[in-house]
C-alpha cells in the first residue's frame, strides 16, 4: 500500500538519492512491516534478539491506530535489572498499560522482543517535528503536545536509570544502533528518522546520557 499524503510526499522527495542503494526485504516507507520482518530486520544488523512471550501480537492496536510509520523513537526505562525492565515494558503498570515499546535493548546488548503494533512509549508530541522526521531535516524544537506519536514511531526502551550516572556500556550504544538501523534499511529512511523522546515530547529528558546527534551520527555511518 502507498501513502500518498502531503506529509509522506516529502519523504518520499527527500529520500529519493537514497533508495536505489537500498533493496533488501523491499520495505514500504510508511506501512509498518511485520512482526516477521521486524524480527528479520534486527538479526539481519547482527543483534541477538530475545522473544518475550506473545509479543507478536501484544499491542494496544484496539484502542489507535498502528501506522503510517515515520521513524525511531529512543528512550530510557529508569528501572535496574534486565528481567524486571523487560517484564515491566511488556506488562506496563498502573495507568499505563503495556506493551510500553516493541524491543527492550538490555544493558548487554540484547534486544528484547516485547510487543509489535501500537504501543505505549511516545505519548503526544509536536507535530512539527514529526514533519521534519518526516522530511528528515533538522528538527525544531518540541513545544507542542498535539500529536500521537504511538502511531508513527517504532520504539526501543533502553535499560538505564536515566539519573545522569547509571553508564551506558558501548555494547548497549552499538544495539541502539543497529537497532534503529535495523529500521531505518528496511523502510528507506535516513539517520533523521530517528529521535529521542527528549526530542518529541516536552519535558522529557530521555535518553539521558547518549547524545542523539552522536546516535544518528553513528547511524548515518552504519547505513551508508
Ligand atoms: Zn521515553
Amino acid at each position: 500500500m502507498r501513502i500518498d499524503g502531503p506529509l509522506h510526499g516529502v519523504r518520499g522527495i527527500a529520500s529519493d538519492t537514497k533508495r536505489s542503494t537500498s533493496t533488501r526485504q523491499g520495505g514500504d516507507m510508511a506501512t509498518p512491516m511485520s512482526a516477521s520482518s521486524f524480527i528479520r530486520a534486527l538479526k539481519d544488523e547482527g543483534l541477538t534478539v530475545v522473544e518475550v512471550g506473545d509479543w507478536r501480537t501484544h499491542n494496544r492496536n484496539h484502542v489507535g491506530p498502528w501506522g503510517p510509520v515515520h521513524g525511531v523513537m529512543i528512550h530510557h526505562t529508569v528501572t535496574k535489572g534486565t528481567a524486571n525492565t523487560v517484564r515491566i515494558c511488556r506488562d506496563g503498570y498502573s495507568g499505563l498499560p503495556g506493551p510500553l515499546c516493541h524491543g527492550v535493548i538490555a544493558k548487554d546488548g540484547k534486544v528484547h522482543l516485547v510487543g509489535y503494533g501500537r504501543a505505549n512509549h511516545a505519548g503526544s508530541g509536536d507535530d512539527d517535528v514529526l514533519r521534519a522526521v518526516i522530511a528528515e531535516r533538522a528538527l525544531p524544537a518540541d513545544n507542542e503536545a498535539n500529536t500521537d506519536g504511538n502511531r508513527h514511531f517504532y520504539g526501543f526502551e533502553c535499560e538505564n536509570l536515566g539519573d545522569g550516572k547509571d553508564p551506558w556500556p558501548a555494547v548497549q550504544v552499538e544495539a541502539m544502533e543497529a537497532a534503529a538501523a535495523a529500521v531505518c534499511r528496511v523502510h528507506k529512511w535516513n539517520a533523521p528518522s530517528v529521535i529521542g523522546h527528549l526530542e518529541w515530547q516536552p519535558g522529557k529528558i530521555d535518553p539521558r546520557g547518549v547524545s542523539m546527534a552522536g546516535l544518528r551520527r553513528r547511524i548515518d555511518e552504519r547505513l551508508s
